[in-house]
C-alpha cells in the first residue's frame, strides 16, 4: 500500500484545528461573491495566491482580511459544516476545533456568543459522522480582560454546545502567557481544559511561562522546545503533550522545511507529540498532508510506527472519556 492510500485511511484524531482557519478556499471564494466581489482578488486563482505568505505577518493580515467576509451566523453554519466535511473526507473520527468569535461579535453587536455557538453546532450536526468538541480561542491580543469575559460567557454554554476547553493564540512576543494567569485559573476552577499555543514564534521561555504560570495540559505547536534540552526533559515527564503542526510552521516562516523538523527527535526523546493541521484552509494542507510529508519528506523523519504513535499520543491528550478513548484506540489499533 503506498503511503498516501496508507494514510488516508488510518482512522485519525485532530486536536489543533481552527474553525476560521479551516473555510475551503472554494466556500471563502462562495462568500466573497456573496459580498459583490473584492477589490484586489479578482479570481479565485487570485484567492489561492493571496492565501499563501511572505512572512507571519503576512499571514496574520490574510486571515483578518478573510474575517471580513464572515459577517453573518449563517457563514460559522457553513463553515462549520465544510470543515466537518473535511474531517469526514480524511477519516477524522474525533477532532477538538479552537474557534474565535470576537472579531465578529464586534462587528454585529446584535449578536450574543450563544447566538454564535448554535450556528456552529448546527452545522457539525449535518454532520453526524465526526465528533467534534470546541475549544474557546481567547487571543492573546485581545488581552486578560477581554479573554476574562468571553470566559464567563461560555461558561453556561459549555455543557450543552461542547465547548471543553480555552486556549490561547495570537502574538507571543507582545502578549505573554503570564498576563492570562488569572484566566485560566478561572477556567480550570470551571472545569475547562486548558492549552496555549507557545514556542510556535517565541522560543522555549513562552513555553515554560505556560506549563508552570497557566498549567496547561497541552502546548500548542512547542515547536522550539529543543532550544532547552531541560524542557525537553521536563515535558516528557510532565506527560504534557504538544500539538505540532508542520506545514503551518513552514507557511509562517516559524519553521524550515530545509531543515530537520524537531518532531521525531520530541517522539525520540519521550514526549507526547501529536500532529495536526491548524489551519487547512489558509495553507490549503489538511492533516493528511501534514501525515505524509512527515513520512516522505528528507526532514521530516517519521515512520509509519512513528505516525501511529502520534496517534496514539493524539487520543490520550484529547478531552473525551475514558470509554471514547478506548473505543478510538481500538480502532487505531486494529489498523
Ligand atoms: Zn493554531
Amino acid at each position: 500500500m503506498d503511503d498516501a492510500t496508507w494514510v488516508a485511511a488510518l482512522p485519525k484524531v485532530e486536536l489543533h484545528v481552527h474553525l476560521e482557519g479551516a473555510i475551503p478556499p472554494p466556500l471563502l471564494w462562495e462568500f466573497i461573491n456573496e459580498a459583490g466581489g473584492d477589490k484586489y482578488v479578482r479570481s479565485y486563482s487570485d484567492l489561492l495566491h493571496k492565501l499563501t505568505y511572505r512572512s507571519f505577518a503576512d499571514f496574520i493580515n490574510a486571515w483578518i482580511w478573510k474575517s471580513g467576509y464572515l459577517t453573518s451566523l449563517d457563514h460559522f453554519r457553513r463553515i462549520a459544516e465544510a470543515a466537518a466535511k473535511e474531517l469526514v473526507r480524511q477519516n477524522v473520527h474525533y477532532c477538538e476545533m479552537f474557534f474565535s468569535p470576537r472579531r465578529f461579535l464586534l462587528q454585529e453587536k446584535d449578536v450574543t456568543m450563544e447566538d454564535i455557538v448554535a450556528a456552529i453546532r448546527e452545522g457539525f450536526d449535518c454532520v453526524p459522522a465526526v465528533e467534534i468538541a470546541l475549544i474557546i480561542d481567547l487571543v492573546r491580543d485581545f488581552g486578560p480582560d477581554y479573554a476574562l469575559r468571553s470566559l464567563e460567557s461560555v461558561k453556561p454554554l459549555a455543557q450543552h454546545y461542547r465547548i471543553i476547553g480555552i486556549g490561547i493564540g495570537g502574538s507571543e512576543h507582545e502578549c505573554p502567557a503570564r498576563d492570562f494567569k488569572k484566566v485560566y485559573k478561572q477556567a480550570r476552577d470551571a472545569g475547562f481544559h486548558c492549552t496555549a499555543h507557545a514556542g510556535e514564534a517565541a522560543g522555549a521561555a513562552s513555553i515554560r511561562s505556560a506549563l508552570h504560570d497557566l498549567q496547561v495540559e497541552r502546548i500548542g505547536h512547542g515547536l522550539r522546545a529543543h532550544e532547552d534540552v531541560e524542557l525537553v526533559h521536563e515535558l516528557a515527564a510532565a506527560n504534557v503533550t504538544l500539538e505540532m503542526c508542520p506545514i503551518s510552521n513552514f507557511h509562517t516562516y516559524t519553521a524550515r522545511a530545509d531543515h530537520p523538523y524537531p518532531l521525531s527527535d520530541y517522539l525520540k526523546q519521550g514526549v507526547r507529540v501529536c500532529i495536526n493541521s491548524d489551519d487547512p484552509g489558509m495553507f490549503q494542507a489538511d492533516l493528511n498532508d501534514n501525515i505524509l510529508w512527515l513520512l516522505q519528506h528528507e526532514h521530516g523523519g517519521l515512520s509509519r510506527d512513528d505516525v501511529k504513535r502520534c496517534m496514539h499520543y493524539a487520543i490520550g491528550g484529547a478531552w473525551c472519556d475514558a470509554e471514547r478513548k478506548a473505543e478510538l484506540s481500538q480502532q487505531l489499533a486494529a489498523y
